[in-house]
């Protein structure tokens, strides 16, 4: 495995076999994430011996006792304190001295090897890291125009940049592939779906649009990164060309749907609702949440992320039996796929499905409360 890949975020959504491509024991243990690729990231600091006996912090102290037994690099001893050792070296940086790390190695609820910027604005310079020309360091000119000039994108594709930052706050940047005008005008007409957009604006953790070159259509074409609040998706590479077939803007559009089911669920459902809904209207057989331990009622709670104990056969797809998160997003995509009457010849994908009449309901209660949620700010007349 190429140490660049190591920059990628694991999916929280698709999480096992993704782990099952860690680095060899030769390659470094943990890479920090760079959030846009016009500049590159600091030397690690080698003068810092004393960040190897502090203490981690206690959210990813309890998150590496939640998650010890499911993911294999913190399982393997030798590796987890590699892994530490790496991330200890990051962890407790703090270029702008204003009390908030750098740095964080608690990505999408679980321990990672990727670290991910915890500070908005690391060097304190005013400008959130992903607007900001030099993130890391003290390069204090402010970049002009609504879009940054080293995020702006050419031609056709800048157009559809402009597009969807204007029209629907999606900033879609380049990170290691580069974006297609095709997949960017089909996000944009998919977030212009009536189902999709009444409610986008309201429900946030979802700004950016990267474009991973790790992605394909095939297998993962997208993903969705609740911490980054972005969704990845193939680029160039990935489609190896600028406009798409009709099959694959089909493929496309379903998968976006099931990534925006994710980032709904992550705006907007709590835990307890999500429990008690996955009984009652996926056929999920869940215990209840550990007492015990305060971290298991959240959303990132390993409840819903192991596989399917009872066979339900009203899931919409095999995939949706992966995990609780996923059985959410499926029916979502299936949901507006339904709603939208988006049927296509050209591919298969949610045809002919359907989610149950209760699942409906709730999926509509869901949107006229992610939509309601703007009425809160309007002072009463
Ligand atoms: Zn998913």
């Amino acid at each position: 495995m190429k140490f660049s890949t190591l920059l990628y975020f694991y999916l929280i959504v698709r999480p096992w076999p993704i782990y099952a491509e860690e680095p060899r024991e030769t390659a470094p243990a943990c890479a920090r994430f760079r959030i846009h690729l016009a500049k590159e990231l600091p030397e690690i600091k080698i003068d810092a011996p004393s960040f190897q006996s502090k203490p981690l912090p206690p959210d990813l102290d309890k998150a590496i006792n939640v998650w010890e037994e499911k993911i294999d690099f913190l399982k393997d001893k030798s590796e987890r304190a590699r892994w530490q050792s790496c991330i200890r070296q990051f962890l407790f940086l703090d270029t702008n001295k204003n009390g908030i790390p750098d740095w964080t190695a608690l990505v999408d609820g679980r321990p990672s090897r990727s670290l991910f910027p915890l500070d908005p604005d690391i060097d304190g310079d005013g400008l959130l890291n992903l607007i900001d020309p030099d993130p890391y360091g003290t390069h204090d000119e402010s970049p002009t125009g609504f879009i940054p000039a080293h995020l702006k994108l050419t031609g056709e594709n800048g157009l559809w940049q402009k597009r969807l930052f204007l029209d629907l706050g999606v900033l879609a940047i380049n990170h290691t592939d580069e974006h297609v005008a095709g997949t960017l005008e089909a996000m944009y007409s998919t977030l212009r779906l009536d189902s999709i957009r009444n409610w986008k604006k309201e429900v946030r953790g979802f700004d950016v649009l990267y474009a991973f070159n790790r992605r394909n259509l095939y297998s993962e074409s997208a993903a969705y990164h609740p911490t980054a609040h972005a969704i990845s998706i193939p680029g160039n590479t990935g489609f190896g060309a600028n406009l798409l077939s009709s099959s694959q803007k089909c493929k496309f559009v379903a998968s976006i749907l099931h990534e925006l089911g994710h980032a709904l669920l992550f705006g907007i459902v709590t835990a307890d609702v999500l429990r008690e809904k996955a009984i009652e209207l996926g056929g999920w057989d869940l215990p209840k949440f550990s007492q015990s331990n305060s971290e298991s009622n959240n959303i990132w709670s390993t409840l819903f992320f192991g596989p399917m104990k009872v066979q339900n056969k009203d899931l919409v797809s095999d995939y949706a039996k992966t995990n609780v998160h996923e059985w959410f997003a499926e029916s979502f995509a299936v949901y507006v796929w339904e709603k939208e009457r988006l049927d296509n010849i050209n591919c298969q994908t949610f045809n002919g499905k359907h989610v149950s009449r209760k699942l409906k309901v709730w999926f509509d209660a869901l949107m006229m409360k992610a939509q309601g949620r703007n009425l809160k700010t309007i002072p009463p007349t």
